[in-house]
C-alpha cells in the first residue's frame, strides 16, 4: 500500500543531487529546510482554502527563518507559550497575528500575553476561563472540543478539549465574565488520513452554533486546528481534496450562513520541506542466524526523530545509491544514544542497500515538521540538531 522507494516521489527535479551537493563537506546530522517549499505549501493551502484565515502552529518548526518567510505570505500564528510569543515578537510579528492556542496557561502567562497585544485564547476549562477573565478582560475566547484522534498517525487525543455540554457551560460563563465567546476549535489529530474525521467535528460545532444561538450567544468562528498531511512512507490525499471535502462539510451543516474559518496547520507547511542529512555510525549483526543488520545512525529518537515513537511517523528514507530491488535488505534502524529506546524502525522493516558502509550518508525525508524542535538539548551530550535554511 505504500509508495515506491524514490526520493523523486517525494522532491522536486532535481532537489535530490542539491541537497546532496550542499551535504557535501558539512558535519551531520542536520536539518535542510527548503524555504521554497514552505512557501509554496503556505500558498497552496490559502488557494485551496481561501476563506480560512491561516494560523502556523509554530511548535512544528520555529525556525526563525521559516517563521520569517510565512510572515512575509501573511500568515498569522498559532503560539503556545510566552517562549513562542517571545521570538516571534522579536521576529517583528504582531501580536494582532497570533493566537494563544494552547488550553495549558499560567495565569502570569495569560496577562503577559495580554499585556503585549494579545486578544484571542483557546480555553477548555472553567480554571482556565477564570484565568482569561481576570488576566484578559474582554478578550476573545475559543472553546476546543474534544476529538478522539482516531485515523491519526500522531493523534492528540484526551489531553486536550471538553465535551459538548462542558463547553456549554463556559460559553455561558464566558459571557457573565466579559469575555467575548466567539468560537469553537478542535484538532482531529496531527497527520489525520481520515478526512471524515472533520465531519464528525463539525457537526458538533453546528449543534453547539444552535444551542448556544438559542442562548443569545453567536459564536463567529470556527477554528479546523491541524491535522494536515505531509509526504511520508504511508499515502495520504492531497491538500486539494483534504479541502474539497472540509468545505462540503462546512456547507452541509452551515449552508448560507459559513462562520469565519480559522485553521492551525503545523506540519502539512514545513513536513515535506525538510530534509535531515545522517550518517551511518556502526553496522552489526546479533547473532549469526539472524537475518537483519543493525544500522545505527548518528540522529534517533532524542536527537529529532522522536515522532518514530511507536514507529508512528514513517519518514522516507534514501541513500546516496540509485537502488535496484535485488540490492536492497530489510533493516532494524537505531540511533546513537545509550539509551534502549533510541531504535526507529523495528517492526517495520525499511530495506536499505545491501552494500551500505558506515559512513554512507543517509537521507530522511519529510523531515522538517517536529524533528528540529524536539531534538534534546544535550542527552549524552549530543547538541540540538542543527538546522540549515535554502532555497531550492
Ligand atoms: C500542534 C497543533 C497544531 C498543528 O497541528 P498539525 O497536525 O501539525 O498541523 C494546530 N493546533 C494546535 C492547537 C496544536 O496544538
Amino acid at each position: 500500500m505504500e509508495k515506491n522507494g524514490d526520493p523523486s516521489h517525494y522532491l522536486k527535479p532535481g532537489e535530490f543531487e542539491s541537497i546532496k551537493k550542499f551535504a557535501e563537506n558539512k558535519k551531520t546530522p542536520f536539518l535542510l529546510i527548503n524555504l521554497k517549499t514552505v512557501e509554496e505549501k503556505y500558498e497552496e493551502l490559502e488557494k485551496n482554502l481561501p476563506y480560512a484565515k491561516i494560523y502556523y502552529a509554530v511548535k512544528a518548526n520555529p525556525e526563525p527563518e521559516v517563521i520569517k518567510v510565512l510572515a512575509n505570505k501573511g500568515s498569522n500564528f498559532d503560539v503556545a507559550t510566552v517562549f513562542e510569543i517571545n521570538s516571534l515578537l522579536a521576529l517583528g510579528v504582531a501580536p494582532e497575528r497570533m493566537s494563544f492556542g494552547n488550553t495549558i496557561k499560567k495565569e502570569e502567562d495569560i496577562a503577559y500575553a495580554f499585556e503585549k497585544g494579545i486578544t484571542l485564547f483557546a480555553t477548555d476549562s472553567e480554571s482556565d476561563l477564570m484565568k482569561i477573565a481576570r488576566q484578559a478582560p474582554q478578550a476573545k475566547v475559543f472553546f476546543r472540543l474534544l476529538s478522539d484522534g482516531s485515523g491519526a498517525d500522531w493523534p492528540l487525543s484526551r489531553k486536550f478539549g471538553a465535551h459538548p455540554d462542558v463547553i456549554f457551560g463556559l460559553a455561558l460563563k464566558a459571557k457573565k465574565l466579559g469575555l467575548i465567546p466567539y468560537g469553537l476549535s478542535f484538532h482531529v489529530g496531527s497527520q489525520q488520513r481520515d478526512i471524515g474525521q472533520w465531519d464528525d467535528a463539525i457537526a458538533q460545532c453546528k449543534y453547539l452554533f444552535s444551542s448556544l444561538e438559542d442562548a443569545d450567544i453567536s459564536l463567529k468562528m470556527i477554528n479546523l486546528g491541524g491535522g494536515f498531511p505531509s509526504d511520508y512512507v504511508q499515502p495520504t490525499n492531497s491538500i486539494e481534496i483534504y479541502a474539497k471535502e472540509i468545505t462540503r462539510f462546512l456547507k452541509e451543516d452551515f449552508g448560507e450562513n459559513m462562520p469565519q474559518i480559522i485553521v492551525e496547520p503545523g506540519r502539512s507547511i514545513v513536513g515535506d520541506a525538510g530534509v535531515i542529512v545522517s550518517e551511518v555510525i556502526m553496522i552489526s549483526r546479533k547473532s549469526t542466524a539472524n537475518h537483519y543488520n543493525w544500522i545505527y545512525l548518528d540522529i534517533g529518537k532524542f536527537g529529532g526523530l522522536i515522532e518514530t515513537i511507536d514507529e508512528s511517523i514513517k519518514y522516507p528514507i534514501f541513500t546516496d545509491n540509485q537502488r535496484q530491488k535485488q540490492d536492497l535488505i530489510e533493516v532494524i534502524l537505531a540511533g546513537p544514544t545509550c539509551d534502549s529506546m533510541d531504535i526507529m524502525y523495528e517492526n517495520y522493516r525499511y530495506q536499505m542497500d545491501k552494500d551500505l558502509k558506515e559512513g554512507d550518508k543517509v537521507y530522511i525525508l519529510t523531515a522538517g515538521a517536529y524533528t528540529a524542535s524536539y531534538s534534546s538539548v544535550c542527552f549524552n551530550g549530543i547538541p540540538p540538531l542543527q538546522v540549515y535554511t535554502t532555497r531550492l
